[in-house]
């Protein structure tokens, strides 16, 4: 494991020196794991990678968390501090005298303030720049995780299709969602939306004690980590039947969102992939109610580069791996969504999850 760690922070010092970052600071957040395979919990104690583009990699770690670091002389050393001591200064002493300096975008703000005092002479940057287009190309490892999590919510969808959802609370239906991911082998839940009725055309509406009907429209969003790679699904339920209405839309939805798994391949802008979905959206009558993005990448993190999104005109690259979820939003009536996860590959698409996109009728 610890190569793997070693040719990633190889990566990282190639593009701070590229981008001219004498060293990368990285705290809590994904970036921590992705580089070291320790991922810290979120504590008031400072646990901070210090990376230098030109030196080895230190370890600045709460004693009593030492233990669960997993020695990797090869890739980084441990410096373990004591309640007693200031872990900012020996940050600020490994940093150096630097000129630029990166820090994790999720590093507590008093550290940072801190830091910033500590190393006066030294300009700040997020570390994300140098991080997050190397996480957002996955090595073939990372992409077994992600297929092993994409199945597991799969199954979870096609269970919950055979349950009954008319008279339950939307929270309860939720909570039933959840223990199914824990039950399919996920270490943890992240979110299980349930939107039911007029709630559906709130994307991401908190499931809570609105009692399910027949006619209702019930969008499922949920995801969780599994063996530490996140999984993102989103299948639309209908309690018994649906309108006429609600299937002419969901058919616009479908193809939008198919279509849009379609374009992609390596070298096409993560903007145009947006624009497929939304242009087949807009031709529908809809496209004022589909109010985010197209997707987002995902990976140890259930957001993160790259976006599908107007503006971003990066390039698709093999080992991509992101949502592809349009959505529609009538307000006050109700929503859908369909959403999987697709890597991109030199043969273009590969759709991890396989989970049938009609709308699934529920009693
Ligand atoms: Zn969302
Ligand atoms: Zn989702
Ligand atoms: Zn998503």
């Amino acid at each position: 494991m610890s190569s793997v760690h070693r040719s990633r922070m190889d990566r990282a010092r190639t593009r701070m020196h590229e981008l001219g970052i004498d060293v990368l600071l990285v705290s809590l957040g994904a970036d921590l794991p992705y580089l070291t395979g320790y991922e810290a919990m979120p504590l008031e104690r400072l646990t901070m990678l210090v990376l230098p583009g030109d030196r080895d990699a230190t370890l600045v770690v709460p004693r009593l968390e030492a233990p669960r670091v997993e020695e990797q002389p090869d890739a980084f050393s441990i410096r373990a501090w004591d309640e007693t001591e200031d872990p900012v200064s020996i940050v600020a002493a490994l940093t150096g005298p630097v000129s630029l300096v990166a820090v994790g975008d999720q590093t507590w703000a008093r550290f940072v303030l801190d830091l910033q005092l500590a190393l006066a002479q030294s300009a700040f940057t997020k570390a994300s720049v140098v991080t997050g287009p190397l996480r957002a190309v996955k090595d073939a490892d990372e992409i077994a995780a992600l297929q092993r999590a994409a199945h597991a919510v799969d199954a979870v969808a096609l269970e919950m299709a055979q349950q009954h959802f008319a008279g339950r609370r939307e929270r309860d239906v939720a909570y039933e969602f959840i223990q199914k991911m824990y039950d399919a082998g996920h270490e943890r839940a992240n979110f299980a939306i349930v939107a039911s009725g007029p709630n559906a055309a709130s994307p991401h509406h908190e499931p809570g004690e609105r009692v399910i009907q027949v006619g209702d429209v019930v969008v499922c969003d949920f995801g969780g980590r599994m063996r530490g790679y996140c999984s993102d699904i989103t299948r639309t339920y209908v309690v018994e039947h649906g309108t006429s209405e609600f299937v002419a839309m969901f058919d616009v939805l479908a193809e939008a969102q198919a279509h849009a798994v379609s374009a992609v391949e390596p070298g096409v802008a993560c903007q145009e992939i947006d624009a497929v979905a939304r242009r087949i959206i807009t031709d529908g009558g809809y496209g004022e109610f589909f109010i985010h993005r197209t997707g987002h990448g995902i990976g140890l993190e259930a957001h993160e580069d790259p976006y599908l999104v107007a503006g971003n005109d990066t390039k698709l690259e093999v080992g991509h791996v992101f949502s592809v979820e349009p959505g529609i939003y009538l307000p006050g009536r109700y929503g859908a969504r369909i959403e999987d996860i697709v890597v991109v590959t030199d043969e273009g698409p590969h759709s991890l999850n396989l989970a049938p996109h009609h709308a699934y009728v529920v009693g």
